[in-house]
């Protein structure tokens, strides 16, 4: 059972997680989908909100289960018994970030790989940040996020 773990703030989930997560799940047996606590930002969904978004999200998929982890992502790969990191790239401005903390958690665990995917290149320019930016000034994210997340962000923001 090769298991995969796909770490993320999800402040909202978008369609390019959902991306991701779609060709993760056709190399792994399953995929754990986990909040992760950055305490350096500063989230609009809470932790509970965007658990229950993911969950809403993924609920079509069989063998991803939804998580949070507080602590070191590498334990936390290791405690859950997965092989893999599971990381989107998008374009070369996420590269230098990923690249280092890939290096860094392969430092901290060296038998943990982390993974890199590719969206289809009509999310590539889509991230959480901007659904959560054209929300607030009004604008329509119909085409980013699940009707869920939609729905969220219209009671969050009135
Ligand atoms: P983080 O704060 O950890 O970057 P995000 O929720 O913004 O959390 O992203 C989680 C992962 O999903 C990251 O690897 C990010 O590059 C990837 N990701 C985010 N949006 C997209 C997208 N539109 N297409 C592909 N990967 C994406």
């Amino acid at each position: 059972m090769k298991t995969a773990i796909y770490p993320g703030s999800f402040d909202p989930i978008t369609n390019g997680h959902i991306d991701i997560l779609e060709r993760a799940l056709s190399l792994f047996d399953a995929v754990i989908i986990t909040v992760a606590n950055n305490s350096t930002k500063n989230p609009l969904f809470t932790e509970e909100e965007r658990v229950a978004l993911l969950r809403q999200a993924t609920r079509k998929f069989k063998n991803v289960e939804v998580d949070v982890f507080h602590g070191l992502l590498v334990d936390y790969v290791r405690k859950r018994g997965a092989i893999a990191i599971v990381r989107g790239l998008r374009a070369v401005t996420d590269f230098e970030y990923e690249l280092q903390m890939a290096l860094m958690n392969r430092k901290l665990n060296e038998k943990v790989e982390t993974i890199f995917l590719m969206p289809n290149e009509k999310y590539t320019y889509l991230s959480s940040n901007f659904v959560r930016e054209i929300s607030r000034l009004g604008g329509n994210v119909d085409a980013f996020v699940p009707p869920s997340v939609r729905k969220a962000l219209k009671a969050k923001l009135k």
